[in-house]
């Protein structure tokens, strides 16, 4: 099997630059979006327009696999969407096919390299075959080990390759569902395209650990995409989620759904974290607008953590439309205290602690005259490390703020991601070992509060226990080895790269 060259390597116009540094360390949790498109004339706009909608889940690198119904082109890059696929490089592609898969992609600092961006294209003994993931497979480590051990060659560090290599495995080939079979060996949490010459098929994780929507274009026109908000800048009508479990292939004549899981086997693990932190508002994920429940999360936090002061100012951007929920069930005045720079990165998604701090500097300004004198209740999303909100606070405090009260619109963070959202070890998270007092006096600030897990999930409309929440309570619901899983990939990349 070979992995198939890009068209990056083709029309290389310096994109891909950054990967020839070949730094590679730490670990390989990934957060990232995916859009397909079938049968459309305009299928790689469509995606370029899909992947821009989707670049807050990934700003590292980003990639189109395009299928002109025999054979499969792929274009990598590292950065935005827009610097991966300026005109230059857009305008040729465009007439090369009608369906098409892309990929926007977030890693943590260690492989943040060209060899792991997706849409990663392969050529084995049925054929070409494109793959993009998002999620984390926590059986990566041990499958790669073996396959190597079977002298199998991998191109990138990435958890994703394994799946084709998985797919090419004579023995799986030979089963009758190849697909299902191959799915099957995976665990940890995965939503799926796969682009072939004539179809794409798509397929979720038994747990539905990631969102995964599909809809429509027009008659014969289907998009499958992470969030709907990249439905929407299509114009492409909502139809369904991917049930947990479900694979949905894609064809000339239509969707055809069958389960390598369920259906309704396994109970379901929805992120939380998605609904507090990662997707964008205007999406609905898991039957649910990411905004309503957020503005929910607020009024909750109102309800549990209320406090005398004159204004509700939220940390932009995440924690907006919690700050209107508890402005509106508190009563006191909703106010813009910082403004934010729409041409900085997101600090959680920034690989490099100076970088991300760089990047909140650059990114967030106080307005001065709106706090200056006022007793605040500051609204956070959420608490990672706890760095760049002891910035944040100072910044609100030597602009004259009276008092600061910090309430935060999700529990306390304790516990590390392994199904890929890319939280520090425990360690380093700030709540893992300091009390909510402890934090508070770290933080410089008046007063503190969460929310509660229980308001939090009374929030979200799934019972309970249809949700991951494991980095707050601790509960995973795909049990982990943190000492294999979290740490042996990145002494595995160590072995590789250094
Ligand atoms: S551990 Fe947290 S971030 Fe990871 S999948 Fe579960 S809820 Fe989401």
């Amino acid at each position: 099997m070979k992995i198939a060259p890009s068209i990056g390597d083709l029309l290389a116009d310096g994109c891909d630059s950054i990967s020839q540094q070949g730094c590679c360390r730490n670990d390989a949790k990934e957060k990232c979006g995916l859009f397909g498109i079938f049968g459309h004339p305009g299928a790689v706009e469509k995606c370029y327009f899909g992947l821009h909608a989707l670049q807050h889940r990934g700003q590292e690198s980003a990639g189109i696999a395009i299928s002109d119904g025999q054979t499969l082109f792929c274009r990598t890059g590292m950065g935005l969407v827009g610097d991966v696929f300026p005109s230059k490089v857009l305008r040729p592609l465009s007439g090369m096919g009608q369906t098409a898969i892309g990929h926007v992609r977030y890693s943590t600092s260690g492989s943040s390299r060209l060899e792991n961006a997706q849409p990663i294209l392969a050529e084995y003994s049925q054929g070409q075959i494109a793959v993009a993931h998002n999620g984390n497979l926590i059986n990566a480590l041990l499958l790669r080990d073996e396959y190597e051990g079977h002298g199998h060659i991998f191109q990138g560090t990435n958890d994703s390759e394994i799946i084709i290599h998985l797919l090419a495995k004579p023995t799986h080939i030979a089963k009758p569902d190849p697909m299902a079979h191959v799915l099957g060996h995976l665990q940890g949490a995965f939503s799926l395209l796969f682009l072939l010459p004539d179809r794409i098929v798509a397929a979720r994780d038994a747990h539905g650990i990631r969102p995964l929507c599909i809809g429509q274009m027009a008659k014969g026109s289907y998009i499958v995409a992470s969030e709907t908000c990249a439905l929407d800048i299509n114009d492409a009508e909502f139809i369904r989620e991917v049930a947990p479990g479900e694979i949905v292939t894609i064809d000339k004549n239509g969707l055809h759904s069958r389960f390598f899981d369920g259906p309704n086997t396994t109970v379901p693990a929805h992120c939380i974290f998605e609904q507090i932190y990662f997707a964008d508002p205007s999406s609905t994920i898991f039957g649910q607008n990411v905004h309503q429940v957020r503005c929910e999360m607020g009024r909750q936090l109102a309800r549990e953590a209320p406090v005398d002061a004159d204004i509700v100012t939220p940390v932009p951007n995440c924690a907006r439309c919690a700050a209107g929920g508890y402005a509106e069930q508190s009563g006191v005045s909703y106010a813009r205290g910082f403004t934010v720079s729409h041409y900085a990165g997101r600090s959680f998604i920034e690989p490099e602690q100076p970088t991300r701090d760089l990047a909140v500097k650059m990114k967030l300004n106080v307005i001065k005259e709106v706090v200056r004198g006022k007793r605040l209740i500051v609204i956070e999303d959420s608490i990672v490390r706890g760095t760049t909100t002891r910035g944040k606070m100072g910044a609100l405090k030597r602009a004259g703020a009276k008092e600061i009260h910090l309430r935060v619109a999700s529990p306390p963070i304790r516990f590390p991601c392994f199904y890929g959202i890319d939280f520090p070890s425990r360690e380093e998270l700030i709540a893992n070992k300091r009390t909510v007092e402890e934090i508070r006096d770290y933080l410089e600030i008046d007063s503190l509060q969460y929310l509660s897990l229980d308001g939090m999930l009374s929030c979200v409309k799934n019972p309970p226990d249809h949700y991951c929440s494991a980095c707050f309570s601790g509960k995973y619901p795909i049990p982990v080895d943190e000492a294999v899983s979290k740490y042996a990939f990145e002494r595995y990349q160590k072995r590789l790269f250094e």
